[in-house]
């Protein structure tokens, strides 16, 4: 999907105010009748026909003719534009520049801020494959479930937002993270290459080490990656070093799965490091042990620090309920074993 970022410029204040009316009546309707607009909006309902009408043709929001009545719902133009207004209030984020990645379930765009200082900006996108298998099954977003596709990608990146924080601040190699806002996150921006795209690395041993011992000292930490993969590991253009990104299926090392999710992560390595290197080792971390050898204590335990920062354990399963969804409903990207 295109960014526009001239419309980050040029909606007007009325527009502005019918737009998070629309955002605010999708709280609890599906479509959102253009009479609750006209009553949050607070403006003339004469008025409010012809903002709708502007905002629809520049796709920020969609006129949905219902059985019942008509109405409009918020696109994911609409709530992009929502979140990097925020961003830029936030003086977090001036202008858009080259989408890098389209992932599974995120957009990717280099951004920078008013000193022309590049950053990079993900827009979560869960719902794209995953939701329609969800919502057939499950009923646990009650009143919500209109809003579905906007909660469970703000979830995932304020999961994402809260998980990095504390990685950046106890020095784990990851982007720092810079903001916040919806669906959306702020972080630095790696001059790096995906693991997948390189051929061939100096030390292969040595960067394989590298990754085993950052497995090992998440979970130190009490945390699992949970897709920790060739297409997650960044390699520094300048110094060869790995900077792990993709936060937002982390669990907790103790999830009752840990020892499945942990012996993924490490034989996604071992299976990379064997095709694309030839190269294979007979060390590699177990997770028995690697709990064992755990010294930190109860004091540093990162998924705890994380629920504390307001993630919690509530969000954290509704979350892992869609990824295990959309693991099912679409075609694998990559193979684990
Ligand atoms: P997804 O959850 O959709 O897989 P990722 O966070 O893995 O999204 O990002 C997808 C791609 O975008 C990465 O493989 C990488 O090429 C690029 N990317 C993501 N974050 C950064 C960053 N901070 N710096 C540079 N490139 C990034
Ligand atoms: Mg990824």
């Amino acid at each position: 999907m295109k960014l526009d970022a001239t419309d980050l410029r040029y909606i007007t204040s009325d527009e502005f105010r019918v737009l998070t009316a629309v955002e605010m009546g999708s709280k609890n309707h599906e479509v959102v009748p253009l009479s609750l607009i006209v009553q949050i909006s607070g403006l003339r309902n004469g008025g409010v026909n012809k903002l709708v009408g502007s905002l629809a043709k520049r796709n920020l929001i969609s006129k949905v003719q219902n059985a019942k009545y008509d109405g409009y719902r918020l696109t994911y133009g609409g709530y992009d534009y929502l979140a990097m207004r925020a961003l830029s209030k936030r003086d977090s984020m001036h202008s858009v520049g080259n989408q890098i990645g389209v992932g599974k379930e995120s957009d990717i765009y280099v951004v920078a801020d008013s000193e022309g200082n590049e950053m990079v900006l993900k827009l979560h996108r869960l719902g794209r494959v995953s939701f329609r298998a969800i919502k057939e099954k499950r009923d646990y977003l009650g009143k919500r479930k209109s809003a579905s596709w906007m909660y469970m990608s703000r979830l995932a990146a304020q999961k994402e937002w809260a998980f990095m924080k504390i990685l950046h601040e106890h020095d784990f190699p990851v982007p720092r993270p810079i903001d916040q806002a919806r669906h959306t996150l702020l972080m630095e921006f790696i001059d790096a290459y995906p693991l997948r795209q390189i051929s061939e690395v100096p030390h292969p041993g040595k960067l394989y080490s590298t990754l085993m011992d950052i497995i090992v000292r998440f979970a130190h930490a009490g945390l699992i990656h949970g897709d920790y993969n060739e297409f997650n590991i960044l390699i520094r253009r300048d110094s060869g070093e790995p900077v792990i990104i993709d936060f937002p299926q982390m669990v907790s090392t103790s999830h009752e799965n840990a020892e499945w999710y942990f012996n993924r992560d490490v034989e996604c390595i071992r299976t990379f490091f064997r095709r694309r290197f030839r190269y294979e080792s007979t060390l590699y971390p177990r997770f028995k042990k690697t709990m064992e050898e755990s010294s930190e204590g109860p004091g540093f335990q990162l998924d705890v620090m994380v629920e504390a920062s307001g993630f919690g354990r509530k969000e954290m399963k509704v979350l892992e309920e869609v990824s295990l969804c959309s693991k099912t409903a679409r075609a694998q990207p990559y193979i684990y074993f």
